[in-house]
């Protein structure tokens, strides 16, 4: 009996169903590759989580079979989970100069140490059974790539984040050719971003910014001041080209946006003619109408240079009345409420704003619509996996792709952790692997869960009661107390009757137990706890945590 072939699995461990931490396995038999390792900003109720990454149990339990990590671009929803990967994972990493530019940056900061491969545009390399094409594409950042895999079972194409802008700042335009001759030679399944699947049209291009930024350095009489994505490359590009124009100096600002910055002209992605970059501290050396500043903030980030000037606590730069300030970016799902804020706080201060997306002062990286069956048309693949995006934008661009004549049973809508199997004729779903969020808070990965979460919510929601008493064990019966401690309950000192009373029912309750000769410790607990949290929700109508501490004598 002949072994059965191996057959090739597609299995995404991240980033479907959300916007963020993308992380997808190509298997076939003992080569496993993983395409990026993102991270996701947390939700509103993941409280105090910094950050949160996908689980990769699924790549330690096969880790010798782990050949690489491709890269297709240099965003954090795309490498910003590989500090903690690598640490788990010694695999060398592939992406072009500036994915690996950044990854440096940010692997060094957290002291991992890791071998880098920069590929070109173009190029193409053999990892185990797979050969693996590097496609350029336009998106929010320079250097972005989709992927082709050629496997034994067939080729897919991965196509990263992408839009098809066909006037890109830096001239370089999608390699339509590529994705047309792959198109040719038959592509057994595509996954494409689904960002804006809900969008119709096309995306503008980048350079509709430029035009606005050109506007704006035309009418504006004092400081200008940029705040965008410190990995939006052309975007900043534009913004240096058109101070330049105008004959400003040019001032970078917040850690972030310096780093990258850096990185970005060191490697050649940033020109800048010699003279016109200047120190913030030499700022208020020139004229306010000769200054543009290029800063951190358009998300409303608390600790960004933008937000900070805006709430006059930059240590740097201050506000004035005549400041032109332009929020280059949209906000982040999530974020509108502390950009509108920041926003509130500019005007405030006397500044003009300008942030308005219809105003062309930010377009999209992502393709819409039309650019999307652009992309089907080319392509033309057996299998579809929609990626990159909420359950929604999945189900929409699934939706499209079986307007444009897919058979409904070849598009597949799947969850984190689905394995997908392909052969030459057919795609099934053969089955599920571990997938899902590992929080990072702090030095922590992994540490805080379900329950510290639910814990985190109740305290924020109505706060905490602490009880401490001293009783005798041997007699069971109280020696001192009960003591009643609360922070973000209530006012203590407006609210003595009511924790006096509260007293009084933790000790009926504390009594009752001794009548009871009730002596297991957990069970008083439970019981001061029960009655206590009764009576002050019955008050109150809130249920603060209740933390009972027995002390023996
Ligand atoms: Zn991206
Ligand atoms: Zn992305």
């Amino acid at each position: 009996m002949t072994k059965p072939s191996p057959k090739l699995q597609i299995i995404p461990l991240g980033g479907m169903g959300e916007i963020g931490k993308n992380m997808t396995v190509v298997r076939y038999g003992d080569d496993i590759i993983v395409i990026d390792s993102g991270l996701m900003f947390p939700q509103d109720d993941m409280l105090g989580i910094d950050l949160v990454i996908p689980d990769i149990a699924y790549l330690l339990e096969n880790r010798d079979l782990v050949r690489a990590i491709i890269l297709t671009h240099g965003h954090e929803d795309h490498i910003g989970a590989l500090p903690y990967v690598l640490k788990q994972l010694d695999v060398p990493v592939y992406g072009t100069r500036l994915t690996l530019g950044i990854l440096e940056g940010r692997l060094k900061e957290n002291n991992v140490a890791a071998t880098l491969n920069p590929v070109n545009p173009g190029n193409q390399i053999q990892i185990g059974v797979f050969k693996i094409g590097f496609i350029r594409v336009s998106h929010s950042i320079a250097d972005a790539v989709a992927l082709s895999i050629k496997t034994p079972v067939g080729t897919i194409v991965h196509t990263g984040d992408f839009k098809l802008d066909q006037t890109p700042v830096d001239g370089k335009v999608t390699d339509f050719h590529r994705f047309a001759e792959l198109g040719d030679r038959g592509v057994l399944v595509m996954l494409a971003d689904s960002t804006n699947a809900e969008r119709p049209g096309f995306t503008p291009s980048e350079k509709v910014v430029g035009a606005t930024f050109d506007e704006t350095f035309r009418n504006a009489r004092e400081r200008i001041i940029i705040a965008t994505f410190s990995s939006n490359i052309h975007r900043i590009q534009q913004a240096i080209d058109t101070a330049c124009k105008y004959r400003r100096k040019v001032a970078v600002l917040g850690r972030s946006m310096v780093n990258v910055v850096n990185i970005a002209m060191e490697l050649g992605y940033i020109t800048m003619p010699e003279g016109v970059m200047i120190e913030v501290d030499e700022i208020n050396n020139y004229p306010a109408s000769g200054i543009a500043i290029i800063t951190t903030g358009s998300q409303g980030e608390p600790m960004a240079a933008l937000s900070r000037m805006a709430m006059s606590d930059h240590k740097k730069v201050e506000i004035v009345p005549g400041d032109t300030i332009v929020i280059s970016a949209t906000p982040i799902p999530g974020n509108e409420k502390m950009v509108s804020r920041t926003i509130d706080f500019l005007l405030r201060q006397g500044a003009e704003v300008v942030y308005e997306a219809a105003a062309g002062i930010h377009v999209s990286g992502h393709a819409s619509q039309e650019e999307l069956k652009f992309m089907h048309n080319l392509i033309r693949p057996k299998f579809f996996i929609p990626a990159h995006g909420e359950y929604r934008h999945l189900v929409k661009h699934a939706k499209l792709a079986q307007d444009m004549g897919m058979p409904k049973e070849n598009v597949f809508v799947v969850e984190n952790g689905t394995v997908l199997e392909f052969t030459p004729e057919k795609g099934v779903i053969a089955a599920k692997v571990t997938a899902g969020n590992v929080l990072v808070d702090g030095l922590g990965v992994g540490d805080v869960g379900n329950i510290v979460l639910r814990d985190r919510r109740q305290l924020s929601q109505d706060g905490i009661l602490i009880v401490v008493v001293t009783m005798d064990k041997q007699r069971g019966c109280v020696v001192a107390g009960p003591d009643i401690v609360s922070r973000g309950f209530v006012y203590v000192r407006e609210s003595e009757q009511l924790m006096e009373e509260a007293k009084d029912r933790v000790k009926d309750a504390l009594e009752k137990c001794e009548a009871g000769r009730v002596t297991e410790w957990a069970t008083i607990k439970s019981n001061v706890r029960d009655t206590l949290g009764k009576f002050l929700y019955e008050r109150t109508r809130r249920r603060p945590m209740i933390l009972p501490i027995i002390m023996e004598v």
